[in-house]
């Protein structure tokens, strides 16, 4: 499936002027967050940024990075339209960079264009970033995993108190590196890496001297399951659980509950595939690679239009047809969202001479929006918004589709304290859907 997201984030503090270059080469790792910008703050006297639309090979050009003890980065999809160079981050007001991961729905409230512009206005008005940092818990309502630079020296990464989204601390060589996913920090050759707690700030002052504090009580902690199933490397480890691991158990559960008697488990290549190991192993059914995946896949999202989305489609998805002909196939996504790459790719294996295909998806059903920093569409645009099963399987062309429940998925992850608002419409929020409506009567209301 193709789910844009909202970013990753990289912070660093060096001893000898790496931290630009130790940024934009963690930006690189974590690339599966953001391919639409990318950007870098450095403190060099003054605070500088570098920043462009694209990759961050395209994005940035690590000859203008200055040498400097403070930096931070960003990589980011945008929601609207293509997204332009202003939305990329991080953002600057001279005295403060800000870049963050995540969605504030409520930021209407206050009167400002964006979530980062609204972060970077409460920050920068209580003089303090930690007193700041309090503010904004005290109005932000949605997901926010932050890194902060500022003009005194300081690095400061903050998760919001629901910890929706990852943050880690960790160190490469002598440097603090504080980055979204602990695969990115390892790759590095880094080490010593702990989780930021929710509601947990940490402080990094010009010296080096680390400090950490709760800033706020964890307000029920649900961090969102979607890092565990899709958006998160197979490397990382988020939250002291395996992402790999979990995807493994989300394909054994499958398997357990939702079996079918068929000849070869076929994943869909990308986040589908340790589901479609944990499937197969349980299972005892074969598991063929009998799709592949072009290099210029990365960039479907970026088309605006239906017909530019099949068109690369089309592109996108391979078949060895000499591994599906004449089978009965499992066909294991790790989840469905409007469903036209499940079409396509069951047409394509149908073409290929399949006898049977039959849909097992690591998650529950996709039935309501997100607004905590995920790029679903509204429910109507969901495939799985008032379908049954069959109705679902009849759509995509497939003999029987079957998804987890939201239990089995718990299960398989290891963690209640998940977030489920995709699945159940249950959101975490103080103002769920209402909050741009609440917003718009509201304005006027200013930070
Ligand atoms: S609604 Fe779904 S995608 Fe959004 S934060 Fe919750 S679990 Fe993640």
């Amino acid at each position: 499936m193709v789910i844009k997201e909202h970013c990753g984030v990289v912070g660093v503090w060096s001893r000898d002027g790496e931290a630009p270059m130790i940024a934009y080469r963690a930006l690189k790792l974590l690339q599966h967050r953001g391919q639409e910008s990318a950007g870098i703050s450095y403190l060099d006297g003054e605070i500088r940024t570098v920043k462009g639309m694209g990759l961050v090979e395209e994005a940035i050009d690590p000859a203008l990075l200055g040498r400097s003890g403070l930096a931070i980065g960003h990589v980011r999809y945008s929601t609207t339209g293509m997204g332009t160079i202003d939305e990329a981050q991080p953002l600057s007001n001279g005295a403060i960079s800000v870049a963050f991961n995540g969605t504030i729905p409520n930021y209407y409230m206050y009167g400002t264009k964006t979530d980062t512009e609204f972060i970077l206005k409460v920050l920068s008005k209580s003089g303090d970033v930690r007193l700041g940092l309090k503010r904004l818990v005290e109005l932000a309502d949605g997901a926010y995993s932050i890194v902060i630079l500022t003009t005194r020296g300081e690095l400061i990464g903050f998760r919001d108190p629901r910890g929706f989204r990852p943050l880690v601390l960790g160190r490469v060589g002598s440097s603090y590196v504080i980055a979204s996913e602990d695969s990115a920090i390892r790759q590095l050759g880094g080490n010593d890496i702990r989780d930021v707690r929710p509601g947990e700030v940490v402080y990094i002052d010009k010296y080096g001297n680390v400090e950490s504090e709760v800033l706020a009580q964890p307000q029920g902690v649900t961090t969102c399951s979607f890092e565990y199933i899709y958006f998160a490397r197979a490397d990382s480890v988020i939250d002291g659980i395996s992402v790999y691991r979990a995807r493994v158990r989300l394909g054994e559960i499958l398997a357990e509950r939702h079996y079918v008697d068929a000849d070869i488990v076929v994943p869909i290549p990308g986040s589908s595939i340790p589901i479609a190991i944990g499937y197969s192993r349980r299972s005892r059914t074969p598991l063929e690679f009998a799709l592949t995946r072009t290099e210029m896949a990365r960039r479907s999202f970026i088309m605006p239009t239906q017909e530019g989305r099949e068109i690369v489609l089309v592109e996108k998805f391979g078949v060895v047809g000499e591994a599906v002909r004449g089978k009965r196939v499992v066909l294991i996504d790790d989840s469905i969202v409007r469903g036209n790459t499940m079409k396509h790719v069951i047409r394509l294996l149908r073409n290929s001479g399949a006898r049977e295909i039959h849909v097992r998806v690591g998650s529950p059903m996709i039935r309501y929006p997100c607004y905590m920093g995920m790029d679903f569409p509204r429910s109507q645009e969901l495939i799985a918004h008032n379908r049954t099963n069959r109705e679902i399987a009849a759509e995509v062309g497939a003999d029987s589709v079957e998804y987890l429940t939201v239990e089995e998925m718990i299960e398989a992850i290891g963690r209640r304290d998940l977030c489920h608002a995709c699945f159940t419409g249950i959101y975490p929020l103080k103002y769920p859907q209402y909050s741009l409506r609440l917003g718009s009567m509201l304005r006027g209301w200013r930070v």
